[in-house]
């Protein structure tokens, strides 16, 4: 079923999350995707525990806290989210724009909010002969249903968050688990891998320092072993069911620059009015949009979500003027808002 919507955002980062807030003000509720399965963007995905300062009246939060604080922000505007999918197709229709994400969910959109950073982020990919064949079958870049691997012999890739997460909740479903990274040294949060040692202790999983080089299949194709090579240049051979990888993501344009859209060194070119791309009706705000002197910071993109929404909220109701209106005096703002209008 096609999803109706005057305002589709892509990108569920500081700024895609802002401009909802923006939207609702004006009374335009939004649908929002994300390539992730869960929003923040950059603050969620590269920096949740760090430190920023230079967000308006708030002299300290980390990033995660921003991104708390955004959600709560947003509440009242009950936006629709659709995660874990990236847009891909856009089709430039009579009076907006058919959209549809990887996971099949197709849009009808009045105007189109790209939001979308430096890009979806994508898994890094374990670079070795046979593995394009076995993703998705045996081995695993995100994990979408954990009980798949009940009683596998299960072997996790990776020392940053995912991996270690993975491994205390799947340890006790698996038949065996070994977690191998190529040093002690590790990305993840300490608490994790106290529990991963703790784990180790009580022989419950197996962590080895390595490099995969090589996986070996059966003669049906079926991954049965992965070739491990020590720092001391000693290999291993592991028999296993299922490989996890977690060598972190990182971003990529991806579709976004088939779409027709003016590009300048991966950003669309937007005016300093609407934000609005080369293509009526697209809007472009946050690190994804570039114009004379744009400066890659969240301040910037809060204030690119502002007038894009007023621009939308003109282009959807040609024949109206759009007024301004404080959130602290205006009736019609606290009802959008569910808040109580002071006596
Ligand atoms: P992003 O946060 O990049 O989010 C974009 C989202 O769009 C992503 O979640 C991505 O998955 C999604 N997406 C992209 N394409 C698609 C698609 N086709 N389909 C579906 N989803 C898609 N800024 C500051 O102002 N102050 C700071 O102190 C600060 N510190 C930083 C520290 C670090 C370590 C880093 C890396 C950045 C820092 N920044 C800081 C920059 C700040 O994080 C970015 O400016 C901000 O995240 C941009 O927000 P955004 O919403 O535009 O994009």
């Amino acid at each position: 079923m096609r999803i109706e919507t005057d305002a589709l955002i892509v990108g569920a980062g500081p700024c895609g999350l802002f401009q909802v807030f923006e939207l609702g003000l004006l009374g335009i509720q939004s649908h929002i995707v994300d390539a992730l399965p869960y929003v923040g963007g950059q603050c969620a995905e590269l920096y949740p525990d760090k430190p920023i300062y230079d967000i308006p009246a708030i002299p300290y939060c980390t990033a995660m806290e921003l991104v708390e604080n955004l959600q709560e922000q947003i509440k009242p505007f009950d936006p629709e989210f659709h995660l874990d999918q990236q847009v891909s197709t856009l089709d430039i229709v009579d009076g907006g724009f058919n959209v549809a994400t990887t996971k099949g969910t197709e849009f009808f959109a009045r105007s189109l909010i790209v939001a979308g950073g430096v890009g979806s982020f994508q898994p890094q990919l374990l670079r070795i002969s046979g593995v394009d064949s076995l993703v998705d079958k045996q081995v695993f870049y995100r994990v979408t249903n954990p009980d798949q691997f009940i009683d596998h012999d299960i072997v996790i890739l990776g020392g940053g968050d995912s991996a270690f997460d993975w491994a205390i909740e799947l340890v006790d479903r698996v038949k065996s688990l070994k977690l191998i990274h190529r040093s002690d040294r590790f990305r993840a949060a300490p608490a994790s891998v106290a529990k991963m040692r703790e784990l180790e202790s009580a022989e419950r999983l197996e962590f080895y320092i390595g490099n995969v080089t090589e996986c070996a299949q059966d003669e049906n194709g079926k991954l049965s072993s992965i070739q491990v090579i020590h720092p001391d240049k000693s290999e291993t051979t592991f028999e296993l069911d299922s490989l996890l990888v977690f060598f972190g993501l990182s971003p990529k344009l991806g579709p976004i620059a088939d779409w027709g859209l003016t590009l300048i060194k991966n950003q669309i070119e937007t005016d300093t009015e609407k934000f609005q791309s080369n293509i009526p009706g697209i809007y472009a705000i946050g690190d994804i949009a570039v114009y004379p002197g744009k400066k890659k910071l969240i301040l910037s993109g809060f204030h690119e979500a502002a007038l894009a929404a007023f621009a939308i909220k003109q282009q959807l109701n040609p024949d109206e003027k759009v007024f301004l209106q404080y959130t602290t005096t205006s009736p019609i703002m606290h009802e959008r808002l569910r808040v109580q209008t002071p006596e």
